[in-house]
């Protein structure tokens, strides 16, 4: 019934770390030429980060008054509070985390004389203490909070040395854990922080005289929200910059006759990994730092070997497929990311053999064309090549987990080894994310809810950022 059966090899003792992975070739599959995959395009910056009316006080030096004398009480009372403020930082890094008693939007920008960065988040108001070093020493020297108005609270950090932000984002409450902001901060040219600074003015600047066109005086909330929409689209805002952006191939498992594995219910595993698929895409457009590719788009049969060549053909800087399989064991749940097993017997070592695809693998590496006689310096360099693929894909894997920790039940040892087929490009970081278990109940009902599906996107999202951000330079 089960064609193809892999067996995995767990990292940990347990006997249970052996995961069949089901999947079923069509019986009469014919090799079709591998489609080209199509980089989107698409560009939205999401980075929220808005340039606030009160900003442009500060950029002048001044500290804002309190403006929001209007404000609709019933609004403002719905507003969240912020519960604490931590800063902690070293020389390369610094983040800032805003316990809030529920989730709010937030903004940021860069001010120089002295260099800083401030942080608006929308709450009405403040439990945490009004000031503070940042503990450890590094980029951020120390911090002040304040309400600015009635409906935002304001943190500072005063940098020492030249940084940026390299991504913000807002958590949900989680378990006992209360919403959070959090803002990483990394370290920045001098020029690159100048630039930032005039970018965020010019991005004010403008926004300010759109204002006054319209002979605007909003107030609280849609003041807040026209600002965060407008600063959005501006160009040269202070989204995290890069030229090329990485290509990210998303491998939904399963598809066409091969369903996957079945919930109790009848829910198919490649019906899950689809529409994961299509909303992790959506968040990693959204970041504007990523391209994105899927491997199938619909209820189609994708053959393994055609998904590992998709993603080699494309020279995508990351495949990451998806799954929610099955288990015997039904108390088994909760996600985890696997890597192929160094030791696992390896397919492609028989494509290998062929000197041409060496030498077509050495091409897709930079390396360029060897002569024939070099056949063992071609056999070492495709071995280091491997190995540096792996090493990644680990990397990917570990900062996976560690933002799927913070967000979502995963299991004890959540990066796993096995020996999955579809991992083994040797010039592509790979990894695959088992979602959760069908055969698990909670996880069904997980893997079911969309909000849930969401926050899972959001942390791979974040998850793929960070490494990307770690091997950017
Ligand atoms: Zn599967």
């Amino acid at each position: 019934m089960e064609q193809g059966l892999e067996q995995g090899s767990g990292m940990e003792q347990s006997n249970r770390a052996v995961i069949p992975i089901k999947f079923q070739l069509p019986a009469f599959s014919i090799l079709l030429p591998v489609p080209a995959v199509l980089r989107l395009g698409l560009h939205v910056i999401v980075a929220a980060l808005a340039i606030l009316m009160t900003l442009i006080s500060a950029a002048a030096g001044q500290e804002g008054e309190g403006q929001n004398s209007m404000q609709d009480q019933d609004a403002l009372q719905a507003l969240p509070v912020a519960l604490a403020v931590r800063v902690s930082s070293t020389p390369q890094r610094a983040r800032l985390v805003i316990d809030l008693s529920e989730t709010s939007s937030f903004a940021f920008v860069s001010l120089d004389e002295p260099r800083r960065i401030a942080v608006d988040v929308r709450v009405s108001g403040s439990r945490a203490r009004d000031r503070g070093e940042a503990a450890g020493q590094g980029l951020i020297k120390n911090y002040e909070i304040s309400m600015i108005g009635e409906d935002r609270l304001r943190t500072t950090l005063l940098l020492s040395a030249s940084a940026q932000v390299q991504q913000a984002y807002v958590l949900e409450p989680f378990d006992d854990q209360p919403a959070r902001l959090v803002v990483d901060i990394i370290g920045a040219s001098d020029e690159e922080f100048s630039a930032r600074v005039r970018a965020d003015r010019e991005a004010f600047l403008a926004i300010a005289g759109q204002k006054e066109d319209a002979g605007g005086n909003q107030e609280g909330q849609d003041l807040f929200r026209a600002e965060m929409d407008h600063v959005s689209d501006a160009p040269g805002a202070s989204k995290v910059q890069s030229d090329s952006r990485p290509l990210i191939l998303i491998d939904p498992g399963h598809g066409g006759a091969d369903g996957g594995a079945r919930s109790p219910d009848g829910v198919q595993e490649k019906e899950i990994t689809l529409l994961f698929a299509r909303e992790l895409r959506e968040v990693l457009i959204a970041s504007g730092r990523f391209d994105v590719a899927l491997t199938r788009e619909g209820d189609v049969a994708v053959m393994l070997e055609e998904r590992v060549q998709l993603a080699r053909d494309n020279r995508a800087d990351l495949l990451i497929s998806l799954h929610a399989d099955s288990f015997e064991d039904t108390q088994i749940r909760g996600a985890s990311v696997y890597i192929r097993d160094e030791q696992a017997t390896d397919v492609l070592d028989k494509v290998l053999a062929e000197n041409e695809n060496k030498a077509d693998l050495l091409a897709g590496f930079g390396l360029g064309q060897s002569e024939k006689s070099e056949e063992r310096l071609v056999d070492i360099l495709v071995d280091l090549m491997r190995r540096e693929m792996r090493r990644q894909s680990f990397m990917v894997g570990l900062s996976i987990v560690e933002q799927l920790r913070q967000s979502v039940r995963i299991r004890r040892f959540p990066m796993r080894r096995a020996d999955f087929f579809v991992l083994q490009s040797p010039d592509v970081p790979s990894i695959l994310l088992e979602l959760g278990f069908l055969s698990n109940d909670l996880d069904v009902r997980n893997l079911k809810s969309e909000q849930w599906r969401k926050r899972v996107a959001d942390a791979v999202a974040r998850g793929i950022g960070a490494y990307f951000d770690g091997n950017g330079s």
